[in-house]
């Protein structure tokens, strides 16, 4: 699965796990060591197909509450104006 980064064109991609961010809505959900490839150049993150769609059905299974995530945390919100 390596190739070029299709944003910029440069040739070196690094398998990496990360932490990703899924969001619909007011609703959030952080997956921790979500396996993706990141351009060395430009920092761009590609994920498969197949990993987005377990992250969306696990999404959906805690949004219905078929499952308990494995811990929830609270996020503040600011709008920067009020600061
Ligand atoms: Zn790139």
């Amino acid at each position: 699965m390596a190739g070029s980064c299709p944003f910029c064109g440069h040739k070196n991609m690094a398998s990496k796990t990360v932490e990703y961010l899924y969001r619909i809505g007011d609703r959030l959900m952080m997956v921790t060591g979500v396996p993706c490839l990141e351009c060395e150049y430009c920092g761009e993150q590609y994920f498969e197909a197949a990993v987005l769609k377990r992250i969306e059905a696990d999404f959906l299974a805690i949004e219905s509450e078929t499952k308990t995530p494995m811990k929830t945390i609270q996020v503040p919100v600011e709008s920067f104006a009020s600061l």
